[in-house]
């Protein structure tokens, strides 16, 4: 381990949702096995399963050179208007509490600073949705990385979208438009546009607040690797002229089974069951469904869905959301006899997604195309069916099925904040069926191989993500020496 003088110590602040903390978990483990010294800010709602992901695995001997700790910061709920359990994103549920918590969030400057003091960290990395903290990290002397969270894809794509503002000049809303300047001839429509782009709001003003701070930051980490989105890595340097380092997939970092079955939260089924059902089935003969953390779907939709999978006639692990006022199985979404007659796994609440997805029985995934979800699935080498529905996922969509060509989309079109389009029965049992058992499955899957050994490489000693890492703590270092002689 490095010497106490030498040893970087960097602190994460991740944005209180399971999106972007299980990401920068993973980060701050990434940073701690080469050498650095990393603290994760919590809150106490979260300090638990903080403190189960960096649990050291126990077969592991101590000495391995791991150094990481959580400390805490409180949100001022109250302050607020907010219940005192609405600490995480995921708890909210509509948009005036929302905005409340982003007020909250904001309250957190004073503590912040006070840590950074306590503490004296080399580096802040900070999550993208906390552009103050670009200013507090100056004040304290010290950078502020920015964490996105999402693809160079998506992030250098709505940058053109705004630049140029192609959806002002079509004539309708479903009239596809090209992004301009933009490698690839990528289009869209205005439909699959975040609302906040398509017309000035609230969130318009403050995502311009965050592009600004980002802009005056140290650069930003990405939960990516060069050899998966080169030409927009490329352009992410040279035409946004972003300094950035492609250092992932993070969660490569964990390689324990233990470590990837708490990923972000307790599992709400026992990983071996899990595994022991995929392990009595062929390989590539099951298909997961899961969409992240926030999309929720209604009734009618949890419907079709239900539908569409009995009538793809494939096996599948299907993830859905909890509803604490109903009996599991009494749902009345469910059609009648549903789980006695498909014998699948139905999970309700939260899935040991990377265990999942990592097994040979897996041969494809309904995803929203979260960044995280589409990294796990390109990192396990399978294909996956796109069903966008909000934030920055129309663009991963495009980067999935046409740059990648790793695979279809489901067809929704419209982008919509967390219920997103509706989609019929006929098109999950179709899209399934062509990510699963058509003569393109394979091909998908071939590419998708491909990547996944790509993403391992990019890790491994030497390897893009290694070198790009390994270059950033060296310029961190360096910071910190010019700062130590100019005190
Ligand atoms: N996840 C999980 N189990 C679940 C649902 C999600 O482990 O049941 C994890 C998933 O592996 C991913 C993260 O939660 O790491 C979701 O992030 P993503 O960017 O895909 O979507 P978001 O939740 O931000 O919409």
């Amino acid at each position: 381990m490095a010497s106490e003088s030498h040893q970087l110590h960097i602190l994460f602040f991740p944005y209180l949702a399971r999106g972007h903390m299980i990401p920068m978990i993973d980060m701050a483990k990434m940073f701690a096995r080469r050498g650095c010294k990393s603290t994760l800010i919590a809150t106490p709602h979260d300090e638990p399963t903080f403190l189960k992901s960096i649990a050291k695995p126990k077969s592991k001997p101590k000495d391995l050179g791991f150094d990481i700790n959580v400390v805490m910061v409180t949100l001022p709920l109250k302050k607020v208007g907010l219940p005192e359990d609405c600490d995480n994103l995921n708890k909210l549920t509509t948009e005036e509490m929302r905005k409340q918590f982003l007020r909250a969030i904001t309250m957190l400057d004073r503590q912040l600073e006070l840590l950074i003091e306590k503490l004296a960290p080399d580096c802040l990395i900070s999550d993208m949705f906390y552009p103050w903290t670009t200013e507090i990290a100056a004040k304290c002397g010290i950078p502020r990385l920015v964490f996105h969270g999402s693809s160079a894809f998506s992030m250098v794509a709505e940058e053109c979208v705004k630049l140029y503002e192609p959806h002002k000049k079509v004539s309708c809303d479903s009239e596809p438009f090209v992004i301009p300047n933009f490698p690839g001839e990528i289009t869209l429509s205005r439909t699959q546009l975040p609302d906040f782009i398509r017309e000035e709001t609230e969130l318009t003003k403050f995502f311009d607040v965050v592009k600004e701070a980002e802009k005056r930051s140290f650069g930003i980490v990405m939960n990516s690797f060069y050899e998966l989105e080169p030409a927009y890595a490329d352009h992410c340097r040279t035409f946004l002229g972003r300094r950035s380092w492609f250092v992932g997939p993070f969660f490569l970092c964990s390689k324990e089974i233990e470590d990837k079955a708490h990923r972000g939260n307790q599992a709400s089924i026992d990983q071996h069951e899990c595994l022991k059902w995929l392990d009595s089935k062929q390989p590539n003969s099951v298909i997961y469904i899961c969409f992240g953390s926030i999309a929720n779907f209604d009734d009618a939709q949890l419907h079709e869905i239900a539908v569409g999978l009995e009538a793809s006639e494939q096996q599948f692990i299907w993830v859905v959301k909890k509803d604490p006022n109903v009996e599991e199985g009494k749902e009345k979404w469910l059609p009648n006899g549903y789980e006695s007659r498909i014998r699948n796994k139905g999970l309700r609440g939260w899935a040991p997604q990377v265990l999942i997805l990592d097994h040979e029985a897996i041969g494809g995934f309904v995803t929203h195309c979260g960044w995280n979800s589409i990294l796990e699935a390109v990192t396990a080498g399978v294909p996956v069916v796109t069903w966008p529905v909000a934030a920055e996922q129309f663009y991963n969509e495009k980067l999935v099925t046409q740059v990648l060509k790793i695979g279809v989309d489901i067809g929704a079109k419209q982008w919509v904040r967390f219920s997103g389009d509706s989609v019929k029965s006929e098109r999950v049992a179709e899209a399934v069926k062509r990510v699963l058992v058509s003569e393109e499955a394979e091909e998908m899957r071939r590419r998708a191989r491909a990547l996944a050994e790509m993403a391992r490489g990019a890790v491994e000693e030497g390897g893009s993500s290694w070198s790009d890492l390994g270059a950033l703590i060296q310029e961190l270092k360096s910071h910190k020496l010019a700062r130590s002689k100019k005190i």
